[in-house]
C-alpha cells in the first residue's frame, strides 16, 4: 500500500496503538527520537504520534536509515510469513497427519522453538493449541461425515468460526471474511458491463471484487446486490472499477487469459479452497468436480464442491465454468447452462486457434 493521505494515516495510527497484528506486513513504523523500526503488533511501548514515520516495507525503513526492532523482529516478517504459510500447509494436509508438536517440526524440518515463534507472531498463540483447533475441526468433520448428510450440511460443517482458521486461510493468499450483519460499515461501488453474455454487475469492497454476475436488467443485479449486502453502503463507482472492467472487456474481445483482480470473498473456508483450486484451472482447460475435490484434499466431497461452485459469487475470475462431469457433460451453472457452453466454446476455440 502507499501511504500518503492523512486519512490513511490515522487509520494505521489507530492500528498501531492497538497493536493490530493483522497490520503487520502491510506498515511498518518508525521512531524518529530511537531511530528504530517496528511491526504495529510490537509489545514496545509506542511513542507519540508526532515521532512516527510510516513505511509500507521493511526495506523502505532501512533505506531511511532506521534499525529493525529486537522484540518483534520486523526484517524478518516476510520470511517468517513464508514460513507459516507453509506450515499451515504441512498441517492442512490432509495425507499428512500430524498430532504433536514435535511431529510437525518434524514434518517441516525446523525447530520446535523457531516453530512456536511463527504460530505467535502469526495466530497468538501456541502450535499446541494450532494442532488442537485443527483437531477439533477435524472431528467435527467426521462426525458429519454419515450417509444422510446433505452437501451443503457437509460444507458447512467444514467452515469453521474460528479465527485461527480464517489466519491461516488468509495467510495462503485469500481473504476469508464474514459479512456480518449484510455488510454493515463496508461501502460497495458497482458497475455495468456488456458483454456477448448479457449484462454483467461487479461490485467490489476496498478489499476487492465480491460480485461479480450475469442478468437482464440492471435494476434487476442491482437488487441482487443490495440484497446480499443489506446494510452496505452501495454506489455506483467513480472509476474505482475501471482496470478491472477493462480486464474483463479484454477477456470476452481480445481473449485476455489471466487476470489481475483481487477477490474479496464472503464464504465458508471449504468454498474458499474450491474457489482458489478453481482460479487455478487454466484458461481452455475443464475439470471434473471430483478432480476439484480431490486437488483440495477432500476426496469424498464431490458433492459438496459441486455446491461450492454453485455458490459462487464471482464469475469467469473463479472460473467455476471450467468445472463438468466426470463424463464431461456440461451441467450446472448459476447464470444458465447455455452461458456455461458459450464460454467453453469461446474459450476452447481460442485455445485452439493458439496451438
Ligand atoms: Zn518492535
Amino acid at each position: 500500500m502507499t501511504i500518503h493521505t492523512s486519512e490513511d494515516q490515522g487509520q494505521i495510527w489507530t492500528a498501531i496503538v492497538a497493536r493490530n497484528r493483522d497490520w503487520d506486513g502491510r506498515v511498518f513504523f518508525a521512531v524518529r527520537t530511537t531511530g528504530i523500526y517496528c511491526l504495529p503488533s510490537c509489545p514496545s511501548r509506542r511513542p507519540k504520534y508526532s515521532s512516527v514515520e510510516f513505511f509500507s516495507s521493511a526495506d523502505d525503513a532501512e533505506r531511511a536509515g532506521y534499525r529493525p526492532c529486537k522484540r518483534c523482529r520486523p526484517e524478518q516478517w516476510g520470511r517468517d510469513a513464508a514460513e507459516f504459510r507453509r506450515l499451515m500447509e504441512i498441517l492442512l494436509d490432509q495425507q499428512e497427519a500430524v498430532s504433536s508438536v514435535e511431529e510437525w517440526a518434524a514434518a517441516a524440518g525446523i525447530s520446535p522453538v523457531f516453530l512456536l515463534r511463527v504460530m505467535k507472531r502469526f495466530t497468538g498463540t501456541t502450535p499446541k493449541r494450532v494442532i488442537m483447533e485443527k483437531r477439533n475441526n477435524d472431528l467435527k468433520e467426521l462426525l458429519k461425515n454419515g450417509e444422510t448428510i446433505s452437501a451443503s450440511q457437509f460444507a458447512a460443517g467444514f467452515s469453521s468460526s474460528s479465527r485461527l482458521y480464517e489466519k491461516a486461510v488468509s495467510h495462503l493468499g485469500m481473504t476469508p471474511r464474514k459479512y456480518q450483519n449484510g455488510g454493515a460499515g463496508e461501502r460497495i461501488v458497482y458497475d455495468f458491463l456488456n458483454t456477448p453474455l448479457g449484462r454483467m454487475l461487479m461490485a467490489a469492497t476496498e478489499h476487492g471484487v465480491c460480485s461479480l454476475k450475469f442478468g437482464e436488467k440492471n435494476h434487476e443485479l442491482l437488487k441482487e446486490l443490495v440484497c446480499e449486502f443489506p446494510a452496505a453502503k452501495i454506489e455506483q463507482q467513480t472509476g474505482e472499477l475501471d482496470l478491472w472492467i477493462e480486464q474483463l472487456n479484454a477477456y470476452f474481445s481480445t481473449h485476455q487469459r489471466i487476470f489481475e483482480i483481487p477477490v474479496d470473498s464472503h464464504a465458508t473456508v471449504f468454498q474458499l479452497l474450491v474457489w482458489q483450486e478453481l482460479r487455478k484451472i487454466p484458461y481452455g482447460e475443464k475439470r471434473s468436480y471430483s478432480e476439484i475435490a480431490r486437488s483440495i484434499g477432500k476426496p469424498k466431497a464431490v458433492r459438496a464442491v459441486a455446491s461450492a461452485c454453485a455458490a459462487n459469487p464471482v464469475a469467469i475470475i473463479n472460473p467455476c465454468h471450467r468445472v463438468v462431469h466426470s463424463d464431461g457433460s456440461v451441467s450446472g451453472y448459476r447464470w444458465g447452462i447455455d452461458r456455461k457452453k458459450a464460454l467453453l466454446k469461446m474459450e476452447c476455440d481460442e485455445s485452439k486457434d493458439h496451438n
